[in-house]
């Protein structure tokens, strides 16, 4: 009677950690997809324990331990599963971090607009802003521009945030109509603009330097590069040494940029930048 008594008691106290405990655990770790935290010799030692008290109790049989104990074999090693899956995905990220570091934004935001200026001004004062044009500021081909960015940029200026910005468009052969559509898209802005021709275009250092020319006081570490490319935007932000910031493309690129989209989410599945 008394033996009984005590199973039960036993049978329920180990419930408790499999009803409770390594459930919670489980959605934890799924939730933020990552085992951080988690001691993986806990795990495994767990996975092993539960199992054989589970595989004793089949074999005498003890219904008691089996019941007490085959739940918890069951989800313990679900949360081996979880080590091996989230803890790899993990390094794998790492690793490809490391191989694409030339090509690492120090921001990544959905739209210009979410650029905090202020944040920015607080941590490294007056900043000088080269902004990519199209699918940055507007769609390709259009002059169109978000009142909203406008009023961002000159509210900045007007505070005395922003010392200076300047509109840095790749043109790949030289044309007058596309550096009149840039100009016109710049001073809507109160900006300068550079047209940055073939060979000495994005990411080729000299595009920024020429930019940052157009900015008298701008340095690598006062100015910040805003752009929805990573080959040409933030290369070129990289190879000159000056932060830089990923946006979200406004909208469809022309046809040729296509093949470097599919390059793009290729990087970010890998690297899980975005
Ligand atoms: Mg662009």
């Amino acid at each position: 009677m008394l033996v009984s008594v005590l199973g039960t008691l036993a049978a329920i106290a180990s419930l408790t950690i499999i009803v409770w405990g390594l459930p919670k655990q489980i959605y934890l770790n799924y939730k933020r997809k990552s085992c951080e935290g988690l001691a993986p010799d806990l795990v495994y030692s767990a996975f092993v324990i539960y199992l054989f008290w589970g595989i004793y109790g089949w074999a005498k049989p003890d219904w008691f331990i089996f019941v007490a104990d085959i739940p918890g074999a069951i989800l313990s090693a679900i949360l081996v599963y979880q080590l091996y899956h989230y803890g790899d995905r993990q390094k794998r990220a790492e690793f490809w971090q490391k191989q694409f570091a030339w090509l690492k934004p120090d921001y990544i935001l959905g739209s210009l607009l979410q650029l905090d200026i202020s944040t920015l001004f607080r941590y490294s004062g007056r900043v000088y802003l080269v902004l990519d044009l199209d699918n940055t500021i507007c769609l390709p081909g259009s002059e169109e521009v978000d009142p909203r960015v406008v009023e961002m940029i000159m509210t900045a200026m007007n505070r005395d945030m922003v010392a200076g910005v300047v509109i840095l468009s790749n043109t790949i052969f030289p044309s007058k109509k596309r550096e009149a559509r840039v100009a016109r898209v710049a001073r809507l802005l109160g900006a300068e603009h550079v047209c940055a021709i073939r060979p000495h275009h994005k990411p080729h250092p000299k595009a920024l330097l020429t930019a940052m020319d157009k900015l008298p006081g701008a340095l690598p570490r006062n100015t910040i590069m805003v752009g929805d490319q990573l080959f040409t935007d933030i290369r070129l932000a990289r190879r000159v040494g000056v932060r830089s910031v990923l946006v979200k493309p406004l909208g469809r690129d022309a046809a040729y940029i296509t093949w470097k989209r599919w390059l793009e989410t290729i990087i970010f599945r890998l690297t899980q930048w975005r």
